[in-house]
């Protein structure tokens, strides 16, 4: 988490694209935020007690339109993290064509430590901290890691503009099929991937991060017939060599608190079925399939080279660093790239602001419909690009995602 190079390795990776298509000007521009606001947030403990809370909003650039991203609740965020998950969502707007620039926020806190009150306290001080500089026309927040529809809807409701902010539960403006978008939008893309590359079901896979996004890409992948063998969260994960159960693995973390111990095959959750693995061991299982579903830079040079995965599907925002890239594409290993696997949170995130300025509410069927043309429109650009020029997906991606940010 939060780690030191991480805008550092990001803009290197963006590099390799410059260098295909020669847009130095846009690579000087991406290289600061257009603004960066540091907050020090006052937040009322429930015992009396009065704790400072540092946060930021990163409005990276706005050149296709408000800039769009989601906020961060954790105890390790940094500046710079939230700068390069900014940049990166910059540069995701545009590959997906969406009418939006890039912006990230973060808090540094470890929510579980809050009571819901305190909680609610600390999401409203962050948002009317921000009033002047947030809004439907100027930056729209999401939920990102450790922070949910709740605090949406509190946030949204400090500033009185529910279309300021998307991830909002239902009943305060939310879109249907949100909360699954990511996953789903996940799940299109690997679908055209795998056509193009042969690899046919039943393929095994293994998911790091068990939160939003690796609980739903799991139960969408085992509802269409690949094998789940391994899920984690922060504590550590389970394997099963015969495939889990997702939705049983979900309740019985819900009931214990922890994966652990949660071996669960059909209806049945039994000791006997599989193992306790650490968060590495998943990394370097034998399977066809691996996803990061949890944070940045979690692949690196020093365990790329144990990765035996075909393909790695990154649902996480820059789970690879550079140096492990170069190794996983001499290993023959396809990666399909953050700004293009987990972009379908963003564009139903789009389609919630559109919603809210209409004053519309879409059926899931039209939410769903849209997404899928989004991600597969987007993956056939991707991989074109690829092929023409020669390059890895992660490069092509880039390319497309500055072509677009130049054209507009
Ligand atoms: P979440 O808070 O719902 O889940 C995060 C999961 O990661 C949890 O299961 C947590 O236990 C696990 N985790 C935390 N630290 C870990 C560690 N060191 N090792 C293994 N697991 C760890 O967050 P989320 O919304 O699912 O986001 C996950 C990733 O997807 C992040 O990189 C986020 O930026 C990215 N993302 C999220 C969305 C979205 O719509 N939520 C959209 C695009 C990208």
């Amino acid at each position: 988490m939060a780690v030191k190079s991480f805008k550092k390795d990001t803009l290197s990776q963006i590099e390799k694209a410059v260098k295909l298509t020669g847009a130095e000007e846009i690579f000087k521009i991406l290289q600061e935020p257009q603004r960066a606001i540091e907050l020090a947030l006052p937040l009322r403990r429930d015992n009396g007690k009065l704790e400072i809370i540092k946060a930021w909003r990163v409005q990276y650039n706005n050149f296709r339109g408000p800039y769009k991203g989601g906020i961060r609740f954790h105890p390790q965020t940094t500046r710079e993290e939230v700068e390069a998950l900014a940049l990166l969502m910059t540069l995701k707007c545009a590959l997906v064509n969406l009418p939006l620039g890039g912006g990230k926020g973060g808090v540094v806190v470890d929510p579980r430590e809050l009571s819901e009150a305190e909680l609610e306290r600390l999401s409203r001080a962050y948002s009317r901290a921000l009033s002047d500089v947030i809004g439907s026309a100027k930056d729209v927040p999401a939920p990102d890691v450790n922070t949910n529809a709740k605090i949406m809807d509190w946030m949204a409701d400090e500033i009185n503009e529910p279309a300021a902010f998307t991830g909002k539960s239902l009943d305060k403006g939310g879109s249907e099929g949100r909360q699954e978008a990511t996953g789903l939008g996940g799940f299109f893309v690997l679908q055209i991937i795998l056509e193009k590359l042969g690899l046919k079901t039943p393929l095994t896979v293994a998911v790091q991060g068990f939160g939003n996004v690796g609980f739903h890409i799991a139960e969408l992948l085992a509802k269409a017939g690949f094998k789940i063998v391994a899920v984690s969260d922060s504590r550590g994960g389970v394997y099963v060599e015969q495939g889990i159960d997702v939705l049983k693995t979900m309740e019985c973390k819900r009931e214990k608190g922890t994966l652990a111990g949660c071996y669960c095959v059909g209806s049945v959750c039994d000791m006997n079925f599989g193992k306790t693995i650490s968060n590495s061991e998943l990394l370097e299982l034998p399977v066809d399939i691996l996803v990061p579903a949890a944070l940045e830079e979690v692949i690196t040079e020093d365990n790329a080279d144990k990765i035996r995965a075909k393909l790695v599907l990154e649902m996480a925002n820059g789970p690879t660093t550079p140096a492990a890239d170069g190794i996983l594409s001499q290993k023959g290993i396809t990666v399909i790239p953050d700004i293009l696997a987990n972009s379908g949170g963003v564009t139903v995130s789009a389609f919630e602001w559109e919603q809210n300025l209409k004053n519309e509410h879409w059926s899931l069927e039209k939410v769903n419909q849209g997404l899928k043309e989004k991600m597969e429109s987007s993956a056939e650009a991707v991989w074109t690009e690829a092929q023409s020029r020669k390059t890895d997906l992660r490069t092509a991606a880039f390319i497309v995602a500055i072509n677009n940010l130049y054209e507009n």
